[in-house]
């Protein structure tokens, strides 16, 4: 599997971090994780195939995971000529589709039948969901929003762990257990610490229980960027940690 971190940012707006969204090459399966606003930038900087994309999955509802959906669907219809065929797979928690239902009402019937066959598949927390070719998506509840999910991605016995914003929860260290990639977000330092996204010292925490082989942090908050974050991490997991930035790209070797 390929993974390659697009958006490292946040709601916080920043000079070189767009808002939340990567990608993960799993056969013949090219995902996109979460969409937000500078996203649709960074797919084509970084020559992501977005053209083929066939499977989008976004983890909560918060705009900086959501703001570039319409742009890419727009992008698919109308940005080459012919436009976009390929049937695609729009995936997220419960409430996906009157999300979708309410940005067409914003941008346009165009976005609910933009020229290709659009699937939109609801996932609850502890659901798995089969890709094809040997992918697999699992789902777990993760304590941020109401809707708010981390996602597992697996093939070929390695497996990829996001888990999108959430809070410090024993839950989603136990469910991330011995991941290959742990990527996992690091919103703030302590003084600014909020129950509703990790702390550093969190992510250490969280890593050391779930022992990933390699701890991947993303949605930086620029706050945190001024704290030694390799440091507060280390001093807890003792395994490979990475801060990503737009455009990090991580090769995980099929077993
Ligand atoms: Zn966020
Ligand atoms: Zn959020």
């Amino acid at each position: 599997m390929r993974l390659v971190t697009l958006g490292t940012g946040t709601v916080a707006l920043s000079a070189t971090r767009v808002c939340a969204g990567h990608y993960v090459e799993a056969g013949e399966v090219k995902l996109l994780l979460d969409c937000g606003s500078g996203v649709t930038h960074r797919l084509a900087e970084h020559q992501v195939p977005w053209r083929a994309i066939t499977h989008l999955a976004i983890t909560h509802f918060h705009t900086d995971h959501i703001g570039d959906i319409a742009t890419l669907a727009f992008a698919w219809k109308y940005g080459d000529r012919p436009g976009r065929s390929e049937p695609l797979s729009i995936i997220g928690p419960t409430g996906t589709a009157a999300l979708l239902e309410r940005q067409a009402e914003a941008f346009g019937d165009w976005l609910r039948d933009p020229g290709f066959p659009i699937a939109i598949l609801e996932m609850d927390a502890g659901g798995a969901l089969d890709l094809g070719g040997g992918t697999m998506l699992r789902a777990a509840k993760v304590p941020h929003t109401e809707e708010s999910i981390a996602y597992s991605i697996e093939r070929g016995g390695r497996r990829i762990v996001y888990t999108g914003d959430t809070g410090y929860d024993p839950m989603v260290a136990e469910w991330a257990r011995g991941a290959d990639v742990l990527l996992c977000e690091c919103s703030l330092p302590t003084d600014m610490a909020i129950v509703t996204h990790l702390t550093p010292e969190q992510c250490g925490a969280l890593a050391a229980a779930a022992l990933p082989k390699h701890l991947v942090l993303t949605h930086f908050y620029p706050p945190v960027e001024r704290v030694d974050i390799r440091a507060l991490v280390a001093a807890h997991y003792a395994g490979p940690i990475t801060l990503a930035d737009d455009g990090s790209t991580f090769e995980i070797e099929e077993g």
